[in-house]
């Protein structure tokens, strides 16, 4: 795909977590890397999503290296670039501080897998990895260490991290995500929450 499509589709999604409130204000960033330019396009840093443009991302080196683009790329690009050097099956990566699910995030208490959909969108439960200082590398290196065969996870006192190997499928992750904490913490108020066994799960991960 050319860097003009991937471009459009990152808008999109950009766009598209902020209306349905995945992030607020100018939080969260998503990312996309490109295999063939070995290159990773993102969004910037502190700008507004309603009158973000193409124009507005940033394209760059996973070291770092800006290749295209007048704004300063998103805080997070340490983050980015550390999920797409470690994880080559991995091309979208997208970070939100979307409520319910951070607020899981602030307790550090991981999802477990109460809804179907978490086994297929997210494959299990949603884990916590250790705090990282925002911008940091670690950041991305505690993520890691937690999303093994997961395809989202929690950052502690901070927010959400989905990834995907299209952008579409971080996009899904990420709203199951918090679709799963928010009913989560519907199910805790109002009783007793029963989790899907370890042979539910298997049986779902093989049928
Ligand atoms: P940016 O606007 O720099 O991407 O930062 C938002 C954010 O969520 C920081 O963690
Ligand atoms: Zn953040």
């Amino acid at each position: 795909m050319s860097l003009k499509k991937l471009k459009e589709e990152l808008l999109q999604a950009a766009k598209d977590s902020y209306k349905l409130g995945l992030v607020a204000g100018t939080s969260g960033n998503v990312s996309v890397y490109d295999t063939e330019a070995d290159v990773m396009i993102i969004t910037p840093s502190s700008i507004p999503y309603d009158t973000m443009t193409t124009d507005d991302l940033v394209v760059l080196k996973l070291d770092g290296t800006i290749i295209e683009g007048y704004n300063q790329p998103s805080s997070e690009w340490k983050m980015h670039a550390k999920v797409f050097n470690e994880r080559k099956d991995i091309k979208c990566v997208l970070h939100t501080h979307s409520p319910y699910a951070t607020g899981f995030a602030v307790c550090q208490e991981s999802i477990p897998v109460i809804l179907i959909e978490m086994v297929p969108f997210i494959g299990g439960d949603v884990p916590v990895a250790k705090f990282g200082m925002p911008g940091s590398e670690s950041i991305g290196i505690e993520a890691l260490k937690v999303l093994k065969d997961r395809k989202a996870c929690l950052l502690s006192n901070h927010g959400t991290l989905a990834i995907g190997e299209t952008i579409n499928k971080a996009m899904t992750s990420s709203i199951y995500l918090e679709d799963s904490a928010k009913i989560y913490h519907i199910a805790k108020n109002a009783g007793n929450v029963k989790i899907l066994s370890e042979k539910e799960i298997n049986a779902m991960k093989n049928s």
